[in-house]
């Protein structure tokens, strides 16, 4: 007994002094959505060498990626990348739910800096942050004047908003020059309005029903969940159990406290509701585990204000089911968990070991369909059409070498030619040789050769080697 009313004293130690060192979720949301703004405003603007650190770009084939310039024909990279992005998602969300949607996805930064800053602070067209659920009034002309203001403003920040995606299609650089020039850039100047008037129509329209019915993401994620993903868990335990029912079945059964108390005279819900009209998609977490959370945790905000009022912790956590409704320990290092973590570290690896084994130029060989061309003076010739591509940032001079046949010969081009960056070139390729180098009088002989290729001024560094095969003509047929 003594015990017990010393742990109710511990529990109970104020509402000044239980919240004094708080930080509501809702503030560390701002902080991560900052920050995440920055990356996404500053990255297109960040070069590495004269590359960027991430670029798609159609318009010059290229893509940057930590500041090495691929050519569209080496998108391995790309891959290694789009790759780790699945994998990375599946992990984030065995481990945290779906904590990108309330964290970091832009739909909800976009419906924050919408709904709450510019329609409730700045133009007070809703009442409180803390009630989503109520609409604003529209039938007051002066509530119809604010919210043709909030779309007008966040019209413009849609139009910054479509602009930075296409940063990473179009660089900024670009971006500003073509902008100027609208009629020869019609698909850009497209895409931008139609990005822009999704965005609109998105954030002010379709809000939350977004994430709810459309997003893709949402449909998938619930498979990947189990007992020990991390998210908002209402603890039925202390707080008592507010739905009855199973399934489908699942229905309110009190909504009031002293209902509640009849039933469960220990419940601590007070079932004053502050965590349903806080939430954003519009449900009520103390029926349980619901696709439709987005792990923003404002009902844990909202129930944190009120029990800690009384002394007392949230009845919502941000914990695993196992933890808060079995009385267990989360995991993370389960078997589903290691799984995506060590396919992600094996991505990442290809990543860095396509990033260094990039090629600064490219070549392709084809050889002609004439197997060989034998001159009056008996030598053979072999005649090929390479492609050379510069990868490269800036112009070179390119030559090759042949390796593996001694007595061949090249005879056309005679000297080295110059290829400026991106740009190729298509060089018809002589190889010659006077000398005997097979002696079978029954068939031709195809010779494997290697083509080493390169750039004359950093011959170290740009270089690359082609396999490829020289035909010599039967014995009889070269005889002098
Ligand atoms: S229940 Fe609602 S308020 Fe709570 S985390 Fe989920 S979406 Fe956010
Ligand atoms: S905010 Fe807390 S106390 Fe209020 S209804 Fe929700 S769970 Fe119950």
């Amino acid at each position: 007994m003594t015990d017990t009313v010393t742990e109710t004293t511990e529990k109970k130690i104020g509402k000044k002094e239980y919240l004094k060192s708080w930080v509501p979720y809702s503030i560390k949301r701002y902080w991560a959505y900052g920050l995440f703004t920055l990356i996404a405003l500053g990255m297109p603007w960040i070069k590495i060498g004269g590359n960027h650190l991430f670029l798609l770009s159609f318009d010059h084939k290229k893509f940057h990626l930590a500041g090495i310039a691929f050519d569209m024909q080496e998108l391995l990279p790309l891959v290694f990348l789009l790759l780790m992005l699945f994998v990375g998602i599946f992990a984030m969300t065995a481990i945290g739910g779906r904590v990108w949607c309330g964290w970091a996805c832009p739909q909800t930064i976009f419906r924050v800096v919408y709904r709450d800053l510019i329609e409730t602070k700045l133009l007070h067209l809703r009442k409180r942050i803390k009630n989503k659920q109520q609409e604003p009034d529209m039938s007051k002309p002066a509530n119809q004047v604010k919210k043709v203001i909030a779309i007008l403003l966040w019209s413009l920040l849609a139009i910054i908003a479509a602009a930075d995606f296409l940063w990473f299609f179009v660089p900024p650089e670009e971006f500003f020059q073509y902008i100027q020039y609208p009629a020869d850039h019609s698909i850009m100047v497209g895409v931008l309005i139609g990005v822009a008037l999704f965005l609109v129509a998105d954030v002010v329209f379709i809000k939350e029903n977004f994430c709810v019915y459309i997003c893709p993401y949402s449909r998938v994620q619930s498979v990947l969940y189990d007992d020990d993903t991390i998210m908002a868990v209402y603890n039925p335990n202390r707080g008592g159990e507010i739905y009855q029912g199973e399934g489908n079945d699942r229905h309110k059964a009190y909504a009031k406290k002293k209902e509640l108390l009849v039933d469960n005279p220990a419940a601590e819900c007070v079932t004053c509701e502050s965590c349903v009209t806080v939430c954003p998609t519009h449900i009520d977490i103390r029926k349980g585990l619901q696709l439709e959370c987005i792990n923003c945790l404002e009902c844990i905000d909202a129930c944190t204000v009120v029990m800690g009022s009384q002394g007392k912790p949230s009845l919502i956590e941000w914990n695993s089911e196992h933890e808060v409704l079995d009385g267990g320990h989360t995991s993370f290092k389960r078997p589903k968990v290691l799984a995506y973590l060590s396919v992600i570290a094996v991505i990442i690896v290809g990543l860095f070991i396509a990033g260094s084994t990039k090629e600064h130029m490219l070549l392709n060989i084809n050889k002609s369909t004439r197997l060989y061309k034998i001159m009056e003076d008996k030598s053979v010739e072999n005649i090929y059409t390479f492609l050379f591509q510069n990868t490269d940032n800036k112009k070179h001079q390119y030559y090759f070498e042949i390796e593996g046949l001694d007595g061949v010969t090249i005879v056309k081009p005679t000297k080295p030619f110059s290829i400026s960056a991106g740009f190729k070139k298509k060089k018809v390729v002589i190889l010659a040789t006077d000398k005997v180098l097979v002696k079978n009088s029954k068939q031709d002989t195809p010779l494997p050769i290697t083509i080493k290729a390169y750039a004359v001024d950093d011959p170290e560094n740009i270089v690359v080697f082609r396999k490829s095969v020289f035909v010599y003509p039967r014995l009889d047929l070269v005889k002098k």
